[in-house]
């Protein structure tokens, strides 16, 4: 399967600052643990190399699930994007003008305290919505949707198939995405099966994460998809997002265990180069999520921890300690509630937690 490079897909894509002048390094207080707001902190990261590799990924194709109404979903909604411009609010429609204008406004990340598990809401400077798992629960996940106003989700990704990350997304269905990618690997459950038909229902398309860049309003969506040879395990087929918001950036992989991590490090993958001032925990700080090679890449300023009460010790001692030896400032949503980063695009941020 061949297709065309589409609007939202980048060749190259630099940072806006690149050839311009950097920002100054400006010394700030380290942000307290649980203030309500705490201090913006500054990173002078301009001037990085960032290669997309857009549009060479292909999808895989394999019979036993969901994939082949995912493959034909690709082509409608590829038609869908190219002709809409859906993700292209703003100024970057054309993913062309990174190098000419510097986008304004605040991208805003939340992670929301659904218990044990990940859910991560994620709104542009124009007002578009992405949704980045959905926790366990679907009430959980309506309540949210309810306190911050969420009535049209424009992206919903899942990282993987499991419970955890899923449940919740079948309430944020009746928010009509308009694109869903997943990892192509469909679990059996009855959950899956509610969401699919959830999201059928409500006309949204589907996607393979195939390494797509999309426009999410000025906010840079790029989906790292699960190196090759990770067989069908739902954590080792996670998958990652990188969000750009100028020299804001942030990743997310999901329940990537260390072969998923390691093999991404192997392929010298760009989108997982850091720094980045805000990272999510590998799931949900086990012991065999986050590793020393690994944050070497990642470079994370401050990890946010997607936990409740649980029975596999979560977050470990092993991850804690990692984050801690790596001068990474911790949050976690069992004790601070949902925590809510607010990134401007000269790579400065707001945080402000629940508690
Ligand atoms: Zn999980």
């Amino acid at each position: 399967m061949s297709r065309e490079k589409l609007p939202y897909e980048d060749d190259t894509v630099s940072t806006p600052k690149e050839s311009g002048k950097k920002p100054a390094a400006k010394k700030t207080p380290t942000p307290k643990k649980t203030a309500a707001k705490a201090s913006a902190a500054k990173t002078a990261s301009a001037g990085k190399k960032t290669r997309s590799t857009a549009g060479k990924g292909r999808g895989r194709p394999s019979s036993s699930d969901l994939l082949g109404l995912l493959v034909l979903g690709l082509t409608a909604s590829l038609a869908a994007c190219a002709g809409g411009g859906l993700f292209g609010g703003g100024t970057t429609d054309t993913g062309k003008t990174d190098t000419a204008t510097t986008p304004t406004g605040q991208v805003t990340i939340r992670f929301l305290d659904v218990g044990q598990g990940d859910a991560v809401l994620i709104r542009s400077p124009e007002g578009k919505t992405m949704l980045y798992d959905g926790g366990r629960s679907a009430d959980r996940m309506r309540e949210h949707m309810d306190t911050y106003g969420i009535t049209k989700v424009d992206l919903m990704v899942a990282s993987h198939g499991d419970a955890d990350h899923v449940a919740g997304l079948v309430a944020a269905a009746e928010a009509k995405p308009t694109l869903f990618i997943n990892n192509g690997i469909a679990p059996t459950t009855q959950t899956w099966k509610r969401l699919v038909d959830g999201l059928e229902a409500a006309g949204t398309k589907f996607q393979k994460a195939n390494n797509q860049v999309i426009n999410l309003g000025s906010v840079k969506v790029r989906v790292i998809d699960p190196p090759a040879g990770m067989g069908k395990d739902q954590n080792e087929n996670s998958i990652g997002i990188r969000l750009d918001f100028g020299n804001f950036h942030a990743l997310m992989t999901g329940d990537s265990e260390k072969p998923e991590t390691q093999a991404w490090l192997e392929e010298d993958r760009p989108e997982i180069k850091g720094p980045f001032q805000l990272y999510k925990s590998v799931h949900h700080g086990a012991a065999n999520g986050d590793h020393a090679a690994w944050l070497a890449s990642v470079r994370p300023e401050n990890v946010v921890i997607g936990v409740g009460p649980n029975n596999y010790g979560h977050p470990t001692k092993t991850a804690l300690d990692l984050y801690k030896q790596n001068g990474i400032r911790i949050y976690r949503t069992d004790q601070n509630g949902t925590v809510t980063f607010a990134g401007n695009s000269d790579g400065t941020y707001t945080l402000t937690a629940d508690r």
